[in-house]
Formats: structure tokens, C-alpha cells, sequence
């Protein structure tokens, strides 16, 4: 393998033509996207009438999460302007992304989180990679205020999705599915919090098509959880809630960006309650062998929702039509958060350590 070929990873060197970068542009990567989209014949079934399910499985990215494909884009952009800090207002997972990104490109990450709301995993991840963590008094749509403004001030780059950066990097998720199903999918349903990674696939789909690497665009449906659905209520929610903390925001940041995505897309904003987030969870765990952090299940959850008549759902059902492909993304992996699974692992059997014994109470 030629140097060239060891050092060809990651979303800019893959799609380099596509991305706003040039010849002076510093890449700073960790070999972030080619994630694999994985067929589900149990969801397939569940849908029927032929129609197929893949899920774009976004937690085997280097951080865990999609995050790491916007900010590849987001740290070498800032390093080429020659930013020596960079500052982010997180749930968790764009915390953990900028500090990795960060800390390969030798500049100091701030992380700026809401006090207590976060999942252990994230924080440990922006432990090791070595930010400044301040957690504040307030929930995130706070924290991003403040960003804001010291961004506007202060000699530090602001790497939330605010920053144009990350969505450009984050579209290559839908360059993937397309290249990797020949076509666009008719369906792409996924979790909805600041509306960024919505509104990213939108423009990866738009950009695609206009250059007749796919002939179709997909309905787009985003899924907030129920107690943090601004989108979905049209409204700011002042005091957000759910289980699902990388989707709990009340004022999402690309809002208009994400409404014009499913207008133009005849797609729509439904929710979810946390229940049917953590049915989800568990049901993709335990049907598919894929363990998913509970905002990303929310995609999971509306593809149930969808099959279910009686759901009063926002939307109409002949958005799957017959023999369908339908794209689920789950947005970050399940280890970021074992905090939701332990109530589960409460149920471990004891036993002395016999085979006799422990045959009887496996039932062998
Ligand atoms: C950031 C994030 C989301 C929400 O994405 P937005 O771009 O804010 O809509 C969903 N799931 C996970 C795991 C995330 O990290």
C-alpha cells in the first residue's frame, strides 16, 4: 500500500471535489466516515409490501457519533484560518468530536455544558481528549448563546453547526448512501435536535442530484422526542426534556434550514415519546445487534411510529410506497451512554461457579 493510499481516509480525502477546501487547506482527520449502512430484514419485514430498511450506522465513527464528519471539515478549516482555540456549546457528542479534532490538530478545545444533563461517556470523552470543560448553570440553548457571543469577541473559532463548516462536512453521510445503494433512498428518517444533521443530508441529497449522481431525492422525516419538539410545535420550548439528551434542544439552530429541507422534500417533523425512544433502543439491541445511544433510537422509534395507524401520526403512510428503500440514520453509538441500560443489567443471574448448577438455571 503507497503512502498516498495509507493516508486516503476520511470524509475530505474521499470527497475532497465536493467540500470547501483547497490545496492550502491543513486536513485534520482521525479516518471519520465510510460507516456502514447495514440491511435490517427484521425492520424490512416489519415495514412489508418488499419494502427494505438499511441503517446508516453513525456510531462507528472515531468519536462515536456523527459529529466527527462536520468536524473534520469544522478543525481543518479553523487551523487553515489560523485559529489557535477552538469553543463549542454541547449535548456531548460535539464536545467530545471538536476536543478529538482538537487535540489531533494541537490547539486548546472549550467546551461549554449545561450542568448535569450530560451522558457519562461524552464527558469522560472530553475529559481524555484533553478540553477545558466549563458546565453552566443553564441548559444548552444557554450555552450556545454564550458561544455565540464570545465567538463574536474573542479570537476562538465556534464549531457548533452554526459554523457553515459542519453541515458541509456532515453532507457526505448522504453521498455514502447514495454511491453505496446506486441511488438516492425514497425514505431517510432521522433524529432531530439542533436540526443540523437534517438539514446537512438535505444539501448532500440536493448537491448529488443536481449532478445526476442520483435521480431522485428522498421524503425527508425527522423525529424530535416529544418533550423537546420546537420544530414540531413550532414554538420555542423554554425548559426541553427527554431521556434523549444529544436531541434535547428547545431553539435548534438551523430551524429555517431544516423547515425548507421538509417542505421541499414533502417530508415532516413528527416526535416521539421517551418510552417509545427506549422500546427502540432496546429493540435494535436486541433484534439487530446494534446498540445506539437513545437520540439516535428516535429514528427507530418514528419507523414504528409510521407503521401504526392508530399513532396519529403527522404524516401520511403512502410516503413508503410499495417496494420502498428506506434509510434509517442512528446518530451516535450506545456506549456513551450506559447510564439508560442499567436498569437492564439488574437482571444478571447469580450462581455458584458449579456447571451442575449453572445448567439448571440456564434451563439446559
Ligand atoms: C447531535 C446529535 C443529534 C442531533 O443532531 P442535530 O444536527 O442537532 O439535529 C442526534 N443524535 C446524536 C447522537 C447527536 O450527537
Amino acid at each position: 500500500m503507497s503512502f498516498r493510499t495509507l493516508h486516503d481516509h476520511g470524509v475530505i480525502a474521499r470527497y475532497r471535489e465536493f467540500l470547501p477546501v483547497t490545496e492550502a487547506t491543513p486536513v485534520i482527520s482521525l479516518n471519520e466516515g465510510s460507516t456502514p449502512l447495514i440491511h435490517s430484514p427484521k425492520l424490512s419485514a416489519r415495514v412489508g409490501r418488499d419494502c427494505e430498511v438499511f441503517i446508516k450506522y453513525e456510531g462507528l465513527n472515531p468519536t462515536g457519533s456523527f459529529k466527527d464528519r462536520g468536524m473534520t471539515l469544522a478543525l481543518s478549516k479553523a487551523v487553515e484560518r489560523g485559529a489557535q482555540a477552538v469553543i463549542c456549546a454541547s449535548t456531548g457528542n460535539t464536545s467530545a468530536a471538536a476536543a478529538a479534532y482538537a487535540a489531533r490538530a494541537s490547539i486548546t478545545c472549550i467546551v461549554l455544558l449545561p450542568a448535569g444533563k450530560i451522558a457519562f461517556g461524552k464527558l469522560a470523552q472530553a475529559f481524555m481528549y484533553g478540553a477545558k470543560v466549563v458546565a453552566i448553570e443553564g441548559n444548552f440553548d444557554d450555552a450556545l448563546r454564550l458561544v455565540r457571543e464570545i465567538g463574536e469577541t474573542e479570537p476562538i473559532a465556534v464549531v457548533n453547526s452554526i459554523n457553515p463548516d459542519r453541515l458541509e462536512g456532515q453532507k457526505t453521510a448522504s453521498f455514502e448512501i447514495i454511491e453505496e445503494l446506486g441511488e438516492a433512498p425514497d425514505v431517510h428518517i432521522l433524529p432531530v435536535g439542533n436540526a443540523g444533521n437534517i438539514s446537512a443530508y438535505w444539501l448532500g441529497y440536493q448537491e448529488f442530484h443536481a449532478l445526476k449522481r442520483s435521480s431522485r431525492m428522498p421524503v425527508m422525516l425527522g423525529f424530535q422526542a416529544a418533550g423537546s419538539a420546537p420544530i414540531f410545535h413550532k414554538r420555542v420550548i423554554e425548559k426541553p426534556e427527554t431521556i434523549a439528551t444529544a436531541i434535547r434542544i428547545g431553539n435548534p439552530a438551523s430551524w429555517d434550514k431544516a423547515n425548507a429541507a421538509i417542505a421541499h422534500s414533502g417530508g415532516a417533523v413528527d416526535i416521539v415519546t421517551d418510552e417509545e425512544i427506549l422500546a427502540a433502543q432496546v429493540w435494535l439491541a436486541s433484534h439487530e445487534g446494534i446498540f445506539v445511544e437513545p437520540a439516535s433510537a428516535a429514528s427507530i422509534a418514528g419507523l414504528f411510529k409510521s407503521l401504526d395507524p392508530a399513532s396519529g401520526r403527522a404524516y401520511d403512510a403512502a410516503l413508503f410506497p410499495e417496494g420502498a428503500k428506506i434509510v434509517c440514520t442512528v446518530t451516535g453509538h450506545g456506549l456513551k451512554d450506559p447510564d439508560v441500560a442499567k436498569d437492564k443489567c439488574g437482571g444478571v443471574i447469580p450462581a455458584k461457579a458449579e456447571r451442575g448448577e449453572i445448567l439448571r438455571l440456564i434451563g439446559a
